[in-house]
């Protein structure tokens, strides 16, 4: 296991910081909070972002008849784990994750606690390697690559840096899943932000203050090239099926799009 460095901002820690939880270093403070002057809303983007994780899964479960998930990016444990939510819906539900953080990997245990129904497992490796990750022996221990399997790219994508890269590496992932399977990702975006804000955002992205690079919708969108948008199709993360009676968000505090599809 990679040493875990504390002096180093990551991104799973500083997304637990902006949730609310405690497993988070000064080093993921201070790039949280950094973020968080320019963004003043993006604890609420994270909370959005983590909502419609639950709800997506939960569609997945209850309405797709999804039972096999390969979650990918996975965070640190908090409320309301994939899993947790899947195995509430179908108890036989069986969940891979994986994510490069070391920290994770401590953590993981939390993720493991499967209904005796189901199975989870966790695999240390990295979205830049796809080809690891599905030759991975855990993965084929844990899921039956024949049967429809949803994907989870959630707020991971973002940290594949450059035009065009994410694209062959959830291309690599869907071809390896039967027809029937799921994609749903979730993407931070700069299209909400005023042209001044962008211009400061792609200064951070410069400067190496900020390692999310945000996509546009047009780009966001060709991720799904191939599949059926389940509606509402690609939406802001807090427009995607909200639960009835909550407040939606103004689009600019959220920054995050999102959509599910459908492998035919
Ligand atoms: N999917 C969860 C957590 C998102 S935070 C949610 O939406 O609530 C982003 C996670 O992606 C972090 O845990 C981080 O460690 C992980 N991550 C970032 N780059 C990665 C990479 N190249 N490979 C695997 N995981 C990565």
């Amino acid at each position: 296991m990679d040493q875990i460095d504390p002096t180093q901002p990551h991104p799973a820690r500083r997304y637990n910081y902006w949730l609310g939880g405690k497993d988070h270093f000064a080093a993921d403070r201070a790039s949280g909070d950094e973020l968080e002057r320019l963004f003043p809303k993006v604890r609420l983007g994270a909370l959005a972002n983590r909502a419609l994780l639950q709800r997506a899964t939960r569609f997945l479960a209850a309405e797709a008849g999804i039972r096999q998930f390969l979650d990918i990016g996975t965070g640190l444990p908090t409320a309301d784990n994939t899993h947790e939510v899947a195995q509430r819906h179908a108890p036989e539900s069986r969940i891979v994750y994986v994510d490069n953080d070391p920290l994770v990997m401590v953590h993981a245990r939390a993720l493991l606690n499967s209904s005796p129904q189901g199975r989870t497992a966790y695999i240390e490796a990295d979205l830049n390697h796809p080809e690891r990750i599905l030759g991975h022996p855990t993965l084929h221990e844990t899921l039956d690559l024949k049967q429809p399997v949803a994907l989870m790219l959630i707020a991971v994508l973002h940290f594949v840096h450059g035009h065009g890269a994410a694209r062959p590496i959830v291309r690599t992932l869907l071809d390896a899943l039967p027809p029937g399977s799921y994609l749903v990702a979730t993407h931070a975006t700069s299209d909400f932000g005023t042209p001044e804000q962008q211009a400061l955002y792609q200064q951070l992205v410069e400067s190496g203050k900020s390692d999310v690079w945000t996509r546009g919708k047009a780009e966001f969108t060709e991720l799904f090239e191939g599949l059926e948008l389940v509606e509402p199709g690609v939406t802001p993360a807090s427009e995607w099926r909200p639960d009835p009676g909550t407040e939606i968000p103004e689009r600019s505090d959220i920054n995050v799009w999102t959509a599910v599809g459908r492998k035919p």
